[in-house]
């Protein structure tokens, strides 16, 4: 019999469940869904057949994660790729925080859930979920391997320098305070993909990599090596997000509790969920954002270069992290789709070589490109990310090949 070759991708959040299954001959997609509004009655499954391009909706309560992962495997059947095909390598999974033990992907033990479970105060919002679809999955396919996929595990070569914060290093060991990075999976990817684009190998190119999101992130990769990243303990730290503040003065809490009184959970909440560019101007999405700085919108316009001046910090800080930079590259959401962000990001850096090509910048695609001037001594990029590739890639490249 020829090996299994088909891998299934999870990404569990605490609400929903997003998959994917690929086939890695040629890393093509078979299938691909989410499951949204998990444990509400109004829970709904979307899923499409992409060797057929149909699609298929389910709407009704799914209690649990289990409840989900059961109609994803109804309907992968139905496509005749269902759970139980002996075609399926393995099933990797999306887990956000792997601390500083796991460095790489893992095949899940009792040991490593158990690990994933320790880094639960660290991640609260993360990690249970992941750890629910892991044992999800585990219970519908135990002879299966399960890969655990780690999105801090690209950033644990970060020399100490840049992981640790200036705190009492007894303090921070005990809570295990350290900057952990996030967005790992995808600065891994699209780190890798520039060098492609630049016909190098990783090992012979500095690259920044600016994930813009709703969640963003910046690292600084040196010869395929994370060096230092934007996201820190949570991914509350670093640029401005969708609804996060990233960087501000520590003192800012102490103010709005002793001062504002608000409680602990009110400051947690105002800094993750109603900050960043929905606190300064009430909408999240670039898109809107753009349209209204376009008629004027001077509250918009305010939160537009809030987001590009930490965006600016932030490159030249990495700059001079590496010390040379052969590209900055663009990815996610905002960073593949919002021109006006990519040139605003780089305007005035031609100082450091970096400058964009209004023509190239204006060009829409899904391809790896570049966006700067032929002549320019550092390139800048547009490279679209593909975790689940990505995942399905360190999945495969650990189990596969057997
Ligand atoms: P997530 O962090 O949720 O995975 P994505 O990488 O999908 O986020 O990015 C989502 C964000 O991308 C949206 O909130 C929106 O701001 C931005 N976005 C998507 N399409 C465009 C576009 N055409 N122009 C500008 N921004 C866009």
């Amino acid at each position: 019999m020829t090996s299994p070759t088909r891998v299934l991708v999870l990404n569990s959040g605490s609400s929903s469940l997003k998959y994917q299954l690929l086939d890695m001959r040629d890393s093509s997609r078979l299938a691909a869904g989410l499951v949204e509004r998990i444990g509400e009655r109004t829970s709904r499954l979307k899923h499409t057949c992409l060797t057929s391009g149909e699609t298929r909706e389910q709407n009704g309560p799914m209690h649990d994660h289990e409840a989900a992962l059961k109609a994803v495997a109804a309907e992968l059947s139905r496509d005749g790729v269902g759970l139980d095909s002996p075609e399926l390598a393995a099933i990797g999974h999306r887990v956000v925080h792997g601390g500083e033990f796991f460095t790489e992907p893992t095949v899940v033990d009792d040991t490593v859930l158990l690990e994933i479970e320790r880094l639960i105060p660290v991640a609260p919002l993360h990690n249970p979920a992941n750890l629910t679809g892991i044992r999800t999955a585990q219970a519908l396919r135990p002879d299966l391997p399960q890969v655990a996929v780690f999105d801090t595990a690209f950033h644990t070569t970060m020399p100490e320098s840049a992981a640790r914060y200036a705190i009492d290093p007894r303090i921070a060991d005990r809570h295990r305070i350290r900057r952990y990075g996030f967005h790992g999976t995808s600065h891994a990817y699209v780190s890798r993909e520039t060098a492609r684009l630049l016909g190098k190998d990783p090992s012979e190119v500095n690259v920044i990599v600016l994930h813009l999101g709703n969640g963003a992130s910046a690292s600084a990769v040196e010869g395929g090596r994370c060096v230092d990243t934007s996201m820190g303990l949570t991914p509350l730290e670093g640029l401005v997000m969708g609804t996060r503040s990233g960087d501000l003065d520590p003192a800012v809490i102490f103010h709005l509790e002793r001062v504002g009184g608000m409680s602990m959970d009110e400051i947690d909440t105002l800094l993750n969920k109603r900050s960043g560019l929905y606190g300064l101007c009430g909408d999240n999405d670039m898109r809107e954002i753009r349209r209204r700085v376009e008629e004027g919108d001077e509250q918009a316009r305010l939160a537009f270069d809030i987001y590009i001046h930490r965006l600016k910090k932030y490159i030249g800080a990495y700059y001079a992290v590496l010390g040379r930079v052969d590209a900055v590259t663009f990815t996610a959401g905002v960073g593949e789709n919002a021109a006006a962000v990519r040139e605003a990001a780089v305007a005035g850096l031609e100082g450091l070589g970096l400058a964009v090509d209004a023509g190239l910048n204006a060009v829409r695609g899904d391809e790896a490109r570049l966006i700067s001037p032929a002549s320019a001594r550092v390139a800048v990029a547009v490279v679209p990310t593909d975790e689940e590739l990505e995942i399905a890639t360190q999945t495969y490249a650990l189990v596969g090949r057997e």
